[in-house]
């Protein structure tokens, strides 16, 4: 399956759509260094039920206007099947690491006709990754692309979660399903976001998926593992070469 062009995607966004500047902002950035798809959450699964949750349809309103200003197709996660309609113009549906056992949300994204991004589980096995993606594709989509985003260990300490990297490599002798590699979400820290980016290329990753922000310290969501935008243009220039010499 080749829905990355060159068989590589970087996705790059903030965690949360904030508002029509920030967004449109980050999106003309991420397209001038390299980003193929922007990425962003309208709908957002907090573990505090008191943090922001997301601006919802606005969000989804908001990253369809970066998408016709940049022409970037986008990405964006879905938590509850009532909000699938606002989905029409979505590329890529995310299934989030929380989502990633709910088998009746799984069974309806096999009858959904769009790639669909499904985070491995936050202390999910491999073997269980595979077998949520199959809930999809034994429902009839085989769009199904794999995300490593970072698992529970005892070793959240320094890491909020641990990047696990064998898991490219297993992956893809098990399945031809792409695996894209969350880095943000895998280490919840912006310094050393771009070690593993470049790690997670060198396993053969078939995408990078980056949380990038205009101002990370003022985020709503998740900006002590967001990249600012000098970051990630050096970043990002040094995933395209290593990928260039993996080839
Ligand atoms: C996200 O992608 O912003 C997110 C909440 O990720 P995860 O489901 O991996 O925690
Ligand atoms: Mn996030």
């Amino acid at each position: 399956m080749n829905i990355f062009r060159d068989n590589f995607a970087l996705i790059a966004g903030p965690c949360t759509v904030e508002s029509k500047e920030q967004i449109t902002l980050i999106a003309k950035e991420v397209k001038a260094h390299g980003a193929a798809f922007l990425r962003g959450g309208a709908f957002k699964p907090r573990t505090s039920p008191y943090d922001f949750q997301g601006l919802g349809e606005d969000g989804i309103a908001l990253l369809l206007e970066a998408k016709k200003v940049t022409g970037l197709p986008i990405v964006t996660e879905l938590t509850d099947i009532r909000s699938l309609p606002l989905f029409e113009e979505v590329d890529i549906i995310q299934i989030g690491a929380r989502n990633t056992q709910n088998y009746e949300l799984l069974r309806e994204m096999g009858k959904v006709k769009k790639p669909i991004l499904l985070k491995r589980g936050l202390a999910g096995t491999i073997k269980e990754l595979l077998m949520s993606a199959e809930y999809i594709i034994a429902n009839g989509n085989e769009n199904v692309i794999l995300c490593e985003r970072g698992i529970r260990t005892y070793e959240n300490t320094y890491t909020k979660n641990t990047l696990d990297l064998s898991a490219v490599p297993v992956l893809k002798s098990l399945t031809h399903l792409p695996v894209v590699v969350d880095p943000s979400h895998g280490t919840g820290r912006a310094d050393i976001v771009p070690a593993m980016a470049l790690a997670a290329v060198a396993a053969g990753a078939d995408g990078i998926m980056i949380e990038v922000h205009n101002d990370p310290s003022c985020a709503l969501c998740d900006g002590s593992q967001s990249l600012d935008f000098v970051q990630f243009r050096g970043i990002a220039a040094k995933i395209f070469k290593i990928r260039e010499a993996m080839k």
